[in-house]
């Protein structure tokens, strides 16, 4: 299997690096290809404006979703861009993997989705009229691969708990997973998760290093998480609310996954 891990770490001897690292020996030795987007290594580009087509902005001013899908479609986009969504279509899974910071990705990751993501690549894609919103949200372009997150962070498991400080964390990943990773087709894997990153020592590593190893053995075989598609008769067209008779009672996100799922967090003593 092609496997591309897009990895977001300022620093290479850093608790993050060094998982990346585990994660491709890992993977490599069981016989899969491993490519990875470092993308401080690469110095990638974060922002998006103008310059992201050959061709600086078509019109009188820069219309960043019209611009990038006219690049898009004519070849004129940055070959930046183009050889990362060249490495999407050529994973079978990727992961995303970065350090919770003010509880989402770091800005270069972000950057990394804003420009990769390209209208006519990642949306703006299938029939859009008052009977279809497009292929989106378990269909598009990238339908039928897996993808799953690698976050760490600083707090603690409980203070993303159901009732932590914090909010749950499958609220605070819901918009990457749901909105980044779901709405162009992937199957969304259960997050791998490791918390109090602050207490961290030889033990625990090995413990961790484990539990990861076993989750990347099984990304062919966990069961992704049941968000809802989009065009499978849950939602009214062109609304896309829910049915009342989905899920009745319920709002916010929850409501768009079948049922409740707990992330996989490292086990062992934290
Ligand atoms: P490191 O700091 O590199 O390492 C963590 C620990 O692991 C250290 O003790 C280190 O010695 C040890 N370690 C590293 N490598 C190894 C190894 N190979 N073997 C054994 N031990 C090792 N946290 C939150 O919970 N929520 C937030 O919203 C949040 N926002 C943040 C925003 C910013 C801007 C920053 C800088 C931090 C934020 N944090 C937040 C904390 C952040 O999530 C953690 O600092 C981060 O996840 C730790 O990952 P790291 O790779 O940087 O770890």
């Amino acid at each position: 299997m092609n496997i591309l891990i897009v990895y977001a770490h300022p620093e290479p001897q850093s608790l993050n690096g060094a998982l990346k690292n585990f994660a491709v020996k890992h993977l490599e030795q069981a016989g899969h290809r491993v490519q990875v987007s470092d993308l401080y290594a690469m110095n990638w580009k974060a922002v998006l404006d103008a310059n992201d087509s050959l061709d600086g902005q078509a019109g009188a001013r820069f219309d960043p979703s019209l611009d990038s899908r006219l690049a898009f479609e004519q070849g004129r986009q940055s070959p930046d861009i183009a050889l990362e969504q060249e490495k999407l279509r050529w994973a079978d899974a990727v992961i995303l993997q970065f350090p919770l910071w003010w509880f989402s990705m770091p800005a270069i990751l972000k950057g990394w989705v804003e420009r990769v993501y390209a209208y006519g690549f990642a949306y703006g894609v299938g029939e859009h009229s008052d009977a279809r919103w497009g292929d989106r949200y378990g269909e598009g372009s990238l339908a039928g691969k897996r993808a799953m997150l690698m976050v760490t962070t600083g707090g603690w498991e409980p203070h993303y708990g159901p009732r932590g400080i914090n909010g749950p964390m499958e609220d605070i990943l819901f918009p990457i997973q749901h909105g980044v990773l779901y709405y162009p087709g992937f199957d969304v894997l259960p997050p791998f998760l490791v918390y109090r990153t602050g207490r961290m020592d030889d033990a625990r590593y090995s413990t961790l290093c484990d539990a990861l190893g076993q989750r990347l053995d099984r990304l062919w075989s966990t069961a992704p998480i049941p968000f809802r598609p989009q065009n499978a008769g849950d939602y009214i067209i062109p609304e896309l609310t829910l049915r009342p008779e989905v899920a009745p009672g319920q709002s916010g996100f929850a409501a768009h996954r079948r049922s409740s799922f707990a992330g996989d967090a490292e086990s062992g003593p934290a």
